[in-house]
């Protein structure tokens, strides 16, 4: 098909024609998880938001090579250029080993995505598995004069940068401004001006994870690591970089000015940035106590949570507004949607159950160049999906026997029911009934604990009412000593 996907580029804040630099070849790479802790709804969006991007290009028919980085060293706290490494600290505090703390988040960051039918990236580099690489990067950095080292660290000159090339253009920052609010700090650390960021940091004694490199026994910036694997796998320049709102500035402003001073030129071509996550109107945030992770998702675990909600759930959610577009959370928004999925879904059982007649009585033609469109205009995912909302009046009407559709209309029907449900918003019939199923195996606890409770209240209705209703779906229940024992 004609290509007319137009999508929103963050550097020239207008939506532009999507032209890959190599022909039916992509190059896209998005900023992914630091793994010091569990998944939540943030890391969700991005993950969701490219990977729509990712299964639309692949529909267009380009080849696309996906690359999603994992951060397991140089992220310190705050975002900033001092403090503690956030993985060394949580392998400090849990008596592990750094590598122990990564694995052990990126195992669940991947299940966690796999439950919410995000396609796995076609590469996945660490951090610390790129050391050479992004030591090469930090010496040609300084060998084209834009960094300078101090006390065994490398910092990125930004004043002298910003002499030839424009630093804060993707932000919308001015440097004069940003100079002017920090200047009182200058002079107070190794760095020479406060808006200067580190490539390079000399490692303290205390500091577990450390490499050898012509400046001093240390660890990358972290914003070295994507410049560095960007290029290294998608070349010097590359069509798509995507990421959280909240990477605009500083790291992706550090990411444009290294690669710019290191090759001369510029790197990517779009930068395109999804919106944040609010929850109840607030920013999420370990302090304010509305840090909901997808686990506790899952299973309705979280006291913000009136229940569980399955990943299909959260999908659709964040589906239902467009990736620019901020969205709040709450337990009632997200019960709508779990009531809108099942009506989509219901929907589209039925539709999959009709039999075609002689000739259409509903008019169901164009849906498919509808919802193209849609996604065409920097990726619509809520057009689309109110798009085959209304397509389920004729469905119900057809399947009620109160009109008819032809075998062409029927087929097209389910194409591209197929076509957008599945494979382009990946929205899937979830399997309940495994018992494999980790949520699945905690809300039967959580029944059953409910009814030891009752027990306890001497509440005889209750608890029989559970043990009755659970016997009958096929749940064989014993109860012990210490409680309960259950099988199906
Ligand atoms: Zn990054």
């Amino acid at each position: 098909m004609e290509n007319k996907l137009y999508i929103y580029n963050t550097l020239s804040r207008t939506k532009e024609l999507f032209v890959s630099l190599h022909e039916n070849k992509v190059g896209m790479y998005v900023c992914g998880p630091t793994v010091y802790g569990d998944a939540h709804l943030g890391h969700a969006r991005p993950a969701i938001t490219f990977d729509i991007l990712f299964r639309y290009l692949l529909h267009l028919g380009y080849k696309v090579r996906y690359v999603r980085n994992i951060t397991d060293v140089g992220h310190l706290e705050n975002d900033a250029d001092s403090g503690e490494d956030k993985i060394g600290k949580k392998a400090r505090l849990d008596e592990l080993e750094p590598m122990e703390v990564v694995q052990f988040y990126t195992n669940r960051y991947h299940k966690a995505m796999e439950m919410l039918n995000v396609l796995p990236p076609s590469i996945e580099p660490h951090a610390s598995g790129h050391i050479m690489e992004q030591i090469d990067f930090v010496q040609k950095i300084l060998d084209a004069g834009y960094a300078y080292v101090s006390e065994g660290s490398v910092y990125f000159d930004v004043v002298k940068y910003n002499e030839k090339f424009q630093y804060g253009k993707l932000s919308g920052r001015n440097i004069e401004d940003m100079l002017e609010s920090t200047r009182s700090l200058d002079g107070q650390s190794e760095k020479r001006r406060s808006v200067d960021f580190a490539l390079w940091k000399k490692a303290s004694p205390e500091h577990i994870m450390h490499w050898k490199a012509p400046w001093s026994e240390g660890f990358p910036g972290w914003h070295l690591e994507c410049s560095a694997m960007g290029t290294k796998y998608l070349g010097e320049e590359f069509d798509i970089h995507g990421g959280g709102m909240d990477l605009m500035f500083p790291h992706h402003e550090c990411e444009i000015a290294q690669s710019t001073a290191a090759l001369g030129k510029e790197t990517v071509k779009y930068w395109m940035h999804n919106n944040m996550i609010t929850i109840n109107g607030q920013k999420m945030g370990k302090s304010l106590g509305n840090f909901i992770n997808l686990e506790e998702f899952f299973t309705g675990s979280h006291p913000l949570l009136t229940q569980a909600f399955s990943p299909m759930t959260v999908r659709f959610f964040i589906l239902q507004a467009h990736y620019r577009s901020t969205v709040d959370f709450s337990s009632e928004a997200l019960q709508a949607s779990e009531k809108g999925l099942s009506r989509l879904m219901e929907g589209y059982a039925r539709l999959q159950k009709l039999t075609p007649s002689p000739a259409s009585t509903v008019e169901t033609a164009g849906l498919r160049e509808r919802c193209e469109e849609a996604m065409c205009d920097d990726l619509n995912t809520p057009i689309v999906i109110s798009y085959l909302f209304d397509a389920l009046k004729p469905i119900n009407l057809v399947s009620d026997g109160k009109e008819t559709i032809s075998a062409i209309d029927l087929n097209e029907l389910n194409d591209v029911f197929k076509l957008f449900m599945e494979d382009i918003l990946g929205l899937i019939v979830e399997n309940e009934s495994t018992t494999d199923n980790d949520a699945y195996k905690k809300a039967i606890d959580l029944l059953l604990n409910m009814r030891l409770e009752a027990k306890q209240n001497k509440d005889w209705g209750t608890s029989d009412k559970i043990r009755n209703e659970l016997t009958a779906l096929g749940f064989e229940i014993k109860d012990t000593k210490d409680g309960f024992e259950w099988k199906i």
